[in-house]
């Protein structure tokens, strides 16, 4: 047993007592696996798995870094500032929770309003505000939001929302939905992309009728976006016991349908709401870590696709700094901890899929990027732009690339468009498989949480995202701004039950 950090977490059992109790904690190294360990002074001590390879831990921690400082209008952990007092990261994504209402009967999800008993649905006017607090952020407002729920499709003016994000200066927004919408009407989504909506995240847990009750809805969703081009991203919430041996098969169903699904973004159950009081043999047995994922995945490519393929989001942090050299303007920086979840492109090529690591020396790229932006004194740029252009052919092995891919040509789109554009020329050649590790009260690991890229814009400031579920904010906050289900029924004139679809399996 080796610690390999220190760090602060809370106390899973005064959690559930409802106190959020600050406590010391370790990553530590035990049976080439990691763990986090922490002792409370009422409840004893706890261990809980963090990530079972220990090596591929170690290869991504090399990649943690810090960004510029930011200012918010407004941070929040909902009077908890004991927790941490400062935020490292920006947001990157803003999350906006528009109606907490769904469609879906058998949901228990413990947000919902049919589990809840009120409705949590901000007028058009305080989501506008809602919005601008991650847009006025310093030096940088965030450029994407996610529009979500409960089941946004749900609100008549969601294209109305969509319009306001756009016009306040999100130029990238999505909206994360279960699909029934989609399924039902080709006009619907015709609508949202004649709203400009550039990406919908749908929930898809798997290929099979028993890890994916909507399997079907699912399909015909795709084909009604495949036929209106707009992108998909599939967002696949990944259960110990249920479905993260399906991993590989979702990612070899998103490659047999790269001409409209852009990418998978796995998340993991998080023990949170009523998730919290599960048991302890049970918790441990739906748990699952960013490994298992990648196992699964191995187990169905054999070779073709690996874990050494995968990097976390902050190895791409370089090429904000490089973009910003050339162009002076300030630039997203992805600073999330490396623990929050690793990513890569796989592109098809003959047939078979070709991880971008394979014909691209991704991590001397980005060594080589690192120690160029480091560089000072007179003509920088012109320094910078030499040892590119002379160096640039060393990284891409010609032979075994796709067809086309540019590197040059990338990188100039990139230099111009942003980063986030870089390899929209390729999109229906490849693929992103991404993930968030969210955390709750067990695995918090609070250095994480402080460098938290994806920010919940609520009425009570920017919550991380790991705070507004796995700890339980967003449920406070949801409460306090919202209105009994009878009261909601009474002003509308509707009834909660008139929206649900399907019945609970
Ligand atoms: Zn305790």
């Amino acid at each position: 047993m080796k610690e390999l950090e220190k760090t602060y977490s809370v106390c899973p059992i005064c959690f559930q007592e409802g106190k959020i109790q600050k406590i010391d904690a370790s990553i530590i190294e035990d049976d080439e696996k990691v763990w986090i360990t922490k002792v409370c002074q009422k409840h004893g001590s706890f261990k809980e798995i963090y990530f079972s390879d220990v090596n591929l831990y170690k290869r991504w921690m090399k990649f943690k870094v810090t960004g510029k400082p930011v200012s918010y209008v407004k941070t929040s952990l909902f009077n908890d500032p004991e927790l941490y007092t400062e935020h490292t990261s920006q947001t990157v994504l803003t999350n906006l929770v528009v109606t907490n209402r769904c469609n879906l009967k058998h949901n228990q999800d413990f947000l919902n309003a049919n589990t809840t008993g009120y409705v949590y649905e901000p007028s058009l006017d305080q989501l506008r505000d809602l919005m601008q607090q991650t847009r006025s952020e310093k030096p940088l407002g965030s450029k994407s939001i996610q529009i979500t729920g409960g089941e946004p499709t749900l609100r008549e003016d969601l294209f109305e929302i969509v319009r306001i994000a756009k016009k306040i200066g999100f130029s990238y927004v999505q909206i994360y939905t279960n699909g029934l919408k989609l399924a039902e009407s080709i006009d619907y989504c015709q609508r949202l992309k004649d709203e400009k909506v550039d990406t919908i995240y749908m929930s898809f847990d798997g290929v099979t009728e028993t890890t994916n009750p909507l399997i079907a809805q699912h399909k015909k969703a795709l084909e009604n976006l495949r036929k209106v081009n707009l992108n998909v991203v599939l967002v696949p919430v990944l259960i110990g016991n249920k479905n993260v041996h399906e991993s590989g098969k979702i990612v070899r169903f998103a490659l047999n349908n790269i001409d409209v699904i852009r990418g998978i973004h796995f998340q993991p159950i998080c023990f949170c709401g009523k998730n919290t009081k599960v048991k302890d043999d049970l918790r441990e047995s739906q748990r699952v870590d960013y490994v298992q994922m990648i196992d699964a995945i191995e187990k169905e490519f054999l070779g073709m696709i690996s874990r050494d393929d995968f990097y976390p989001v902050s190895f791409i942090f370089p090429i904000s700094r490089l973009i910003e050299a050339f162009t002076k303007d300030p630039q997203i920086e992805f600073t999330a901890h490396p623990g929050c979840g690793g990513s890569t492109f796989i592109f098809i090529e003959n047939g078979k899929p070709l991880p971008i690591t394979r014909f691209y020396d991704v991590e001397a790229y980005m060594t080589f990027l690192n120690e160029q932006t480091k560089k000072k004194g007179p003509l920088r740029k012109l320094r910078i732009a030499s040892a590119f252009i002379k160096n640039i052919n060393n990284f891409v092995d010609v032979e075994q690339a796709p067809q086309g891919f540019n590197l040059k040509q990338i990188l100039k789109e990139a230099a111009i468009g942003g980063s986030q554009y870089a390899l929209r020329k390729f999109h229906h050649q490849c693929i992103f498989i991404g993930s968030m590790w969210y955390q709750d009260a067990w695995n918090l690991n609070i250095d994480r949480l402080q460098r938290c890229v994806i920010h919940c814009a609520t009425f009570e400031g920017i919550v991380p995202f790991c705070s507004y579920t796995g700890l339980g904010y967003g449920k406070r906050i949801q409460e306090k701004y919202s209105i009994p289900v009878e009261e909601w029924e009474k002003k509308t004139g509707r009834r909660l039950e008139d929206d649900l679809r399907i019945l609970a399996k």
